[in-house]
């Protein structure tokens, strides 16, 4: 054990992690991380959502402070989570504050003074905060005293025009580096993608710091990805199905789209709130308070929505729209289960979703260069959606990572029939190429596959395109096929739509080798709805009220649901998210023990020192009824 201060506090981080945060052990490499940052290393740490990242700065911060080094400064872009962040450090007994617009003169004013006298252990403050000149006099004077402890960066990504979340001013935050040289920090992201991660080193200047890099598989999170007919039906469908009364967020990509849909969910008896940068902030912060400590919300938001939302128990995240890359879905989807419990990143994804998302970079005023990138990020989530082989290991594989399949995503427990769609393609292809000699004109998809499948519509008419020698000749495929045909075409780059022209298909470079038949064209058979029997036997599983409660007897089951209402109370009194008090996993390890004693409770995870002191008594009351 290290040296101890003269207050007799533990310094030591396992001691720390016991006595504060009441966790037995270190997960994966938090351990060499906080050791690493306790002796003053500077440190980048990747590791995906529900990793474990808090612990990664919070520790050493507990530590240092405890040694007497003073104050950490967390620079984090989350002003609307703040409270809850610092909450939830007060319920741990750690002092911590946050300087943020939502506080009023004073108000600020008495954080800088505690701050300015070495109290306060973590000091949460946005990016725009900590380059004010105010801001950084104070640091000086800290920094001066000796009393600047360490800086942690939280979101790292923000600071990278290629992660999902840039935010310029995290630019500036190269300030921290030249002006507190030797002050140690720590970036953390879980964003995972070398390009991405390479940008964060160099402008934050981290090319000294060790790079902690975790896996990014989140096992219990379940893949699907369907082929989009009814979108808001099949959503509809899959809640009911699967998800009755849990918490998840649906994405859609436009505030409109958010308006109706979660209109349309309501309608339906489903608990669901809208969240979308045009809502008035306070009832965003409303709808997201409520997501957070109310039981069963359903949120659909745009990705507006959703960094830093620590909420363990979301069951499912949907996406009704395609996202614009792999580290957008990637995000999203690792909001579900954060409790390690299983969870579904569920999305439906059909040629609407190609055309707009390449609409989107083609229209959008960025250079040349930087659409090119676009582009190719495009192209891989495009290919994940039309995979039929493992989806996790194609998204790891993305981030660099290699896995085998993995058995717990739609392909792995349904594998997809798959068809030589080539045939399909060259004619497709090739009836585009007809009309245009003929017509001087583009056609959008309908159309040309009318002509294919030799529908005689009024427009065939009109344009005399009976007459073309394609006309009829893809009479076999469906509909669906063909479709998936054309969004497989589009994908590869083989055709493009014109978004200038009312979307009407293109022939593309790329398009003369399908034509000529040196591109084979696999594509997936598209089925109905391949989960219908697979989820409807898993539902009593999944369906449990609280997956951590699932394997408790009667009076465990009674203990549980009587010490959820406590924990009800508390959070409502405390005015923060229920989990923040226990996890649902440590009210179910109590309501296992029936403890009858103070010592009962000892060693069950979840609980430190500092809550056994303020709930313990209360605790023991509620499981005396039983
Ligand atoms: P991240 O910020 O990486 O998404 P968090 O720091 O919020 O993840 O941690 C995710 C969850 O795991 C939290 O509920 C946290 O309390 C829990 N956790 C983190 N480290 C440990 C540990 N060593 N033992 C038990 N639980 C842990
Ligand atoms: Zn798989």
């Amino acid at each position: 054990m290290s040296a101890q201060p003269s207050e007799s506090l533990a310094t030591a981080p396992a001691q720390i992690l016991h006595e504060i945060f009441g966790y037995p052990q270190f997960r994966g490499p938090q351990q060499a991380i906080v050791d690493h940052v306790v002796a003053g290393g500077d440190a980048l740490v990747l590791m995906p959502t529900g990793g474990g990242k808090s612990l990664c700065y919070q520790i050493p911060a507990i530590a240092r402070q405890r040694a007497g080094h003073g104050v950490t400064v967390v620079v984090s872009p989350l002003i609307a989570l703040m409270h809850d962040q610092v909450g939830a450090l007060h319920e741990a007994g750690v002092d911590a504050a946050f300087l943020n617009s939502t506080l009023d003169w004073e108000q600020t004013q008495e954080v800088e003074r505690r701050m300015l006298r070495g109290e306060i252990t973590l000091l949460y403050a946005a990016p725009e905060r900590v380059n004010t000149p105010r801001f950084l006099s104070q640091l000086d004077s800290l920094r001066e005293r000796g009393k600047l402890a360490l800086f942690a960066i939280d979101e790292a990504h923000c600071v990278s025009q290629w992660g999902h979340d840039f935010r310029p001013e995290y630019r500036a935050l190269t300030v921290l580096h030249e002006r507190y040289a030797g002050v140690p920090r720590i970036a953390l992201t879980a964003t995972a993608d070398a390009l991405t991660r390479a940008d964060i080193v160099e402008r934050l200047q981290l090319e000294e710091a060790r790079q902690f890099v975790s896996s990014f598989d989140r096992p219990n999170i379940r893949y699907t990805i369907v082929e989009k007919k009814e979108a808001t039906t099949q959503l509809l469908r899959f809640i009911e199905r699967e998800h009755e009364g849990d918490a998840g967020v649906v994405y859609c990509q436009s505030r409109k789209r958010v308006e109706d849909v979660a209109q349309t969910l309501r309608d339906a008896g489903i608990n669901a709130l809208p969240y979308h940068a045009g809502l008035d902030a306070a009832v965003r912060q409303k709808h997201q308070d409520r997501f957070l400590r109310d039981e069963g919300i359903v949120m659909v938001a745009t990705i507006a929505f959703g960094m830093g939302i620590d909420k363990p128990d979301v069951r499912f995240v949907a996406h009704l729209d395609m996202p614009k890359n792999i580290e957008g879905y990637y995000q999203e989807t690792g909001r579900a289960g954060r409790d390690g419990a299983a969870a579904d990143a569920w999305m439906a994804y059909g040629l609407q979703d190609v055309v707009n998302q390449r609409r989107m970079i083609d229209e959008s005023p960025a250079g040349e260069e930087f659409k090119q990138v676009m582009r190719g990020k495009l192209d891989a989530l495009l290919s994940l959606a039309e995979a039929s082989d493992c989806r996790r290991v194609r998204l790891l594989g993305y981030f660099g990572e290699q896995s085998s399949a993995c058995g717990n995503c739609d392909n792995c427990i349904t594998p997809p029939q798959v068809w030589d769609g080539t045939d399909a393609a060259r004619k497709l292809l090739s009836t585009i190429y007809r009309v245009q000699q003929l017509s001087g004109i583009s056609f959008g998809a309908g159309h040309i596959m009318d002509i294919l499948r030799g529908k005689t519509t009024e427009k065939v008419t009109q344009f005399g395109h009976a007459s073309l020698s394609t006309f009829g000749i893809g009479a076999d495929f469906s509909e669906a096929q063909l479709r998936g045909v054309l969004r497989q075409l589009i994908a590869i780059g083989a055709l493009a739509v014109d978004a200038q022209a009312y979307n009407t298909l293109q022939l593309t470079d790329g398009s003369r080798a399908v034509l000529k038949g040196e591109v084979q064209v696999m594509l997936r058979e598209s089925v109905s709805s391949p989960a219908d029997r697979k989820s409807r036997r898993e539902k009593t599983a999944r369906g449990a009220p609280s997956p951590a409660a699932a394997a408790l007897d009667a009076v465990g089951q009674a203990r549980f649901t009587a010490l959820k209402a406590w924990r009800a109370e508390v959070a409502r009194e405390h005015n923060l998210p229920a989990y923040v008090i226990f996890h649902d996993a440590t009210l179910a390890a109590i309501a296992e023990r029936g403890p009858a004693t103070l010592e009962d409770l000892q060693g069950i995870s979840g609980i430190g020192s500092k809550k056994l002191d303020a709930y313990g008594d209360d605790v023991l009351r509620v499981c005396s009824a039983f």
